[in-house]
């Protein structure tokens, strides 16, 4: 199968997020499976510093709105190719900045979505499949329907993964001009959103298939809690939506073997863990954590869907029991400020580091007991499965993919591998904090958990079939 991946970001390019494990992951395991999968990302000016790319030869000119935009198609390893523009995408940053998002990112992603396609045509390359993620790529599955409805593509398929409905590509109804769609699709049956232009929903209309990356968030974002707006959309098309659990790539998240850790170890010798806890507490000067309390940490987005607020609001009562707390993240401006302030007032006991750091999210994986995700809501998230495949034991709230991929303890059966809260709130979260904290103090009990955890499978493989069997049941209706 010829399968095109079509994304804003992914692994080792270009990250900001979850987005580009999984997409980078599935690229590399279609591969593997031998499929002929093809990556298209724009080119930021990061990945041009980064990596030796060649020119293709071909060249797009397309239209958008009343300019001709021409554009390079460069490729890494034949099978990577990036979509080039100097004037939308040579930037330090993908989207914008702590302050606010590109005023352009409209221009930028519709240009992308519609790059993609006339990239295809100009490599004479026909995919059977084109997988979409999130609002940036939304317009793909919208244009394979109405302007690129041709010869070319009369086979293609489309899917559209959401991996967070909270973002869904927003803007003002005057860049509808930009999409070159005729006034029929500004319309509640279209992508007008409340007056706006939605570019998520215009995937969500038009793709064959739509996929969300975890049962539980499937059914969630049928609800106006979740649904940011879609759902009654979502539940028109709920017979074409499908809920498909990410993995983590266990190569590079690997205890046993990763260099970006202190010391190595598996489950059946932990005692490299033990020296990780070290040397991390050393690293972020927590000397007044208590002999027998646990290593508290958290790796994210500094943003509300995170829960930052009620993790915030829990530091205190976190610190009374003696624990240390490690927070490293980068997000908004509010919540970065709030979280700086906590680490300058219990300097000994919170550390704080804002800023993206790959090394150190290892060595805190690496390191710490007990690993925090008190989002309210999370699409499937990878933190606790990575968390988990360390031996960090996960205290998360019971929502999406947290959901589907922890097992909550049960004292009697000594069964799961991490603790569940239900309420969003620092109370439910603080119970939930010293109910592991409690297990903690049972080194026995502690290690088992640790050994389920450690135990899971979370590799790629399984989901990357399940998409895969999606694509054949679409491909099968094309025929
Ligand atoms: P998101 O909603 O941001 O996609 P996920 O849990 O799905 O959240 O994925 C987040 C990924 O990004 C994880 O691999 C996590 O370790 C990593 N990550 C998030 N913030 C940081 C940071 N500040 N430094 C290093 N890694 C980070």
């Amino acid at each position: 199968m010829r399968i095109f991946i079509a994304a804003s970001e992914a692994v080792p390019y270009a990250k900001t997020g979850g987005l580009a494990d999984v997409t980078g992951s599935l690229f590399r395991e279609y591969r593997r499976l031998g499929e002929e999968a093809y990556l298209f990302l724009p080119l930021y000016r990061r990945i041009r510093e980064s990596f030796v790319l060649k020119d293709t030869g071909f060249r797009i000119h397309l239209i958008l709105g009343d300019r001709v935009i021409d554009s390079r198609i460069l490729s890494h390893n034949n099978s990577v190719f990036f979509l080039e523009s100097e004037e939308f995408f040579d930037r330090d940053e993908l989207y914008g900045t702590p302050y606010g998002d590109f005023p352009d990112n409209a221009r930028r992603f519709i240009f992308f979505s519609r790059a993609v396609l006339e990239a295809a045509m100009a490599m004479g390359l026909r995919p059977d499949i084109i997988h979409c993620n999130d609002w940036q790529t939304g317009m793909i599955p919208l244009y394979l329907k109405t302007l690129y409805n041709n010869d070319f593509f009369r086979k293609t398929a489309s899917v559209m993964t959401i991996h967070n409905m909270g973002y869904q590509g927003i803007f003002d109804a005057s860049e509808f001009n930009l999409t070159g769609l005729g006034q029929e699709w500004f319309g509640i049956e279209g992508i007008e959103f409340y007056g706006r232009i939605n570019l998520l929903k215009a995937g969500l209309i038009s793709a064959d298939m739509i996929t969300t990356v975890s049962r539980h968030y499937a059914e969630e974002i049928l609800t106006p809690d979740y649904g940011h707006g879609l759902d009654g959309l979502l539940r028109k098309r709920a017979s074409d939506l499908k809920g498909v659990i990410n993995g983590i790539d266990i190569e590079e998240w690997n205890p046993s073997n990763d260099r970006l850790i202190p010391d190595r170890f598996d489950q059946d010798d932990l005692s490299g863990k033990m020296r990780c806890r070290e040397k991390l507490i050393r690293e972020c000067g927590l000397d007044s954590i208590k002999g027998e309390a646990p290593l508290i940490s958290f790796v994210g987005r500094l943003s509300r869907q995170k829960g930052i607020d009620i993790l915030s609001a829990s530091v205190k009562r976190i610190l009374d029991t003696g624990s240390g707390l490690i927070i490293l993240g980068k997000g908004d401006a509010e919540f970065e400020s709030m979280v700086s302030r906590i680490g300058r007032n219990n300097k000994g006991r919170v550390f704080v580091r804002l800023g993206y750091d790959e090394g150190l999210a290892h060595r805190i994986y690496g390191g710490s007991d007990i690993f925090l995700m008190p989002s309210l809501y999370e699409p499937c998230g990878l933190g606790q499965m990575i968390a988990m495949r360390y031996g960090t034991i996960p205290v998360a709230r019971r929502t999406g993919g947290l959901a589907d991929t922890i097992e909550d303890y049960d004292p009697v059966r000594d069964s799961g591998t991490g603790f569940l809260f239900d309420d969003y709130t620092p109370d439910a979260l603080i119970c939930s904090i010293r109910l592991a904290i409690t297990t903690y103090s049972c080194k026995e009990r502690w290690e088992r958990l640790i050994k389920n955890a450690m135990k899971r499978d979370f590799s790629w493989k399984r989901s990357a079939e399940e998409y895969i069997d999606i694509y054949k049941s679409l491909q099968k209706r094309k025929e």
